[in-house]
């Protein structure tokens, strides 16, 4: 990992703490991905959360074994380093974390997948606008509609760079997430829906049509046949951007 890749700690007492309530953690196996030198860490193990903090930098994760060794002997944290993006991830059933802001995405659709009960995660601003964009918008990708399809997601506020050291060049944005115990939708087959998300928005000006003929190898070309024939004129002729959500589960459910 780079030096300083990506770490921006909060410095801010008030900001780490308006984020950890956000929660009701006590007594809940809390993932913190990222925790750097542990203020939020702190602010949850206050709150009587159990914590598992994932951390890529060794480094930190000798000071956090440091800061918190009776917390650890105790069993109420535990410390594993690792990526987050790809390592076997502890039990829990909430997400609470000041995100690195390039695995973001990632994390959010790792996370996604393992499902949980409920998350308070930071991101930078613009990530998280388009967490929220609804269908219909410009704002509106592969992000906002695979992120609405399977999770409620809300703003709760925005930090400015100044609670941070070193100071981001962008605002954050803390978001609360609640994954749906059914997509809005029905969706057949989440693996052809994701792949069809992301053929739609690899070409946004095109029409839905064009987006899935030259999708090349991500979906079955003999599939995209059937489907062209079978969708409504209305669906195939609109740019990805202009579709409902709904629209993306009836693309994807086509037999
Ligand atoms: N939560 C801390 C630090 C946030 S900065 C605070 O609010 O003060 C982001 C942290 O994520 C850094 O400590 C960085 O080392 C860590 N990190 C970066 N990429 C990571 C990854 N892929 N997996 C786990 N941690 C990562």
């Amino acid at each position: 990992m780079k030096a300083h890749h990506d770490q921006h700690f909060l410095i801010d007492p008030h900001a780490t703490q308006r984020i950890a309530d956000l929660a009701e953690v006590k007594g809940k196996r809390v993932l913190e991905i990222g925790p750097g030198n542990g203020a939020l860490t702190s602010a949850l193990l206050q709150r009587g959360a159990i914590v598992y903090a994932v951390e890529l930098d060794g480094r930190l994760c000798e000071g956090l074994h440091t800061i918190f060794s009776e917390e650890i002997a105790q069993g109420q944290l535990t410390v594993q380093q690792g990526d987050a993006t790809r390592c076997d991830l502890p039990p829990f059933e909430m997400v609470v974390s000041n995100l690195p802001y390039s695995a973001s995405s990632k994390i959010t659709f790792r996370l996604l997948k393992i499902g949980f009960e409920e998350a308070v995660l930071m991101y930078q601003s613009e990530f998280a606008d388009r967490m929220v964009a609804p269908a219909g918008t410009k704002n509106c990708g592969r992000l906002s509609i695979m992120v609405q399809t399977y999770a409620v997601v809300q703003q709760c506020f925005k930090l400015p760079p100044n609670c941070f050291s070193p100071k981001p060049q962008v605002h954050s944005t803390v978001v609360k997430i609640f994954p749906r115990q059914h997509p809005l939708f029905p969706i057949n087959d989440r693996d052809r829906y994701a792949d069809v998300v992301r053929a739609l928005f690899s070409h946004r000006r095109k029409t839905v049509r064009n987006c899935l003929k030259g999708s090349g190898g991500m979906l079955d070309p003999e599939w995209v046949r059937r489907m062209i024939v079978t969708l409504p004129e209305e669906i195939l002729k609109s740019r990805p951007e202009e579709l409902y959500l709904e629209d993306f589960a009836t693309i994807s459910n086509v037999a």
